[in-house]
């Protein structure tokens, strides 16, 4: 079974952690997305302190972007990293409650995938900030498939308290 892809695509992926130590969480994850198979040049976006989505009776969070290029195929690398939130310890409690890591699929190539377990890009991309200045700051000059220039989008996009608070050591 051909199992990669033939060609490398570059993907982003979204990190986040509101629980325990969450750049510490960013960190391990990091490191995990490190030892993916077939996936190689992993670049990251540095850390940015974000107020949370949805309930706001929960601690701000430590988002990250990573880069990076992969042969595997979008739902091999769901599955992926599923496992890495899973061996980390993510317990799934409330939609869109604290968590000690998410790894959510920005962007994979140029594509538009519209699957039962998933969307790229990511549902509600043009909107997050703590998604769009860090992806800004790993390429400045991406075209988001189906939502145009990342500048035209950030131009429309409040930062919503969001800082950048440091490179990943
Ligand atoms: P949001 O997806 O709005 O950021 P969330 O990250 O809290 O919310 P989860 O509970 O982590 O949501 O994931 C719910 C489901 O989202 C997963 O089981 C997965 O199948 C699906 N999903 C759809 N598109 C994606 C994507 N691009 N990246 C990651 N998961 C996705
Ligand atoms: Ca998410
Ligand atoms: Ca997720």
């Amino acid at each position: 079974m051909n199992h990669l892809l033939a060609a490398d695509e570059t993907v982003y992926l979204g990190l986040g952690s509101n629980l325990a130590d969450p750049a510490g969480n960013i960190q391990q994850a990091l490191a995990a997305l490190q030892q993916l198979p077939a996936s190689h040049s992993l670049a990251d976006s540095g850390l940015f302190l974000s107020k949370p989505m949805g309930p706001q009776d929960q601690p701000d969070y430590i988002n990250a972007v990573v880069q990076f290029e992969t042969r595997l195929r979008p739902l091999a690398l769901l599955g992926a990293l599923q496992q890495i939130e899973h061996t980390m310890g993510r317990v799934r409690e409330r939609h869109w409650g604290p968590r000690l890591i998410d790894l959510d699929i920005l962007l994979f190539g140029e594509r538009i995938i519209e699957e039962q377990d998933l969307q790229v890009p990511q549902t509600g991309i043009s909107e997050r900030e703590f998604v769009l200045y860090p992806l800004a700051r790993l390429n400045p000059e991406l075209v988001i498939p189906g939502h145009g220039k990342l500048s035209a989008l950030l131009a429309q996009c409040p930062e919503n308290g969001l800082q950048f608070v440091g490179d990943i050591v």
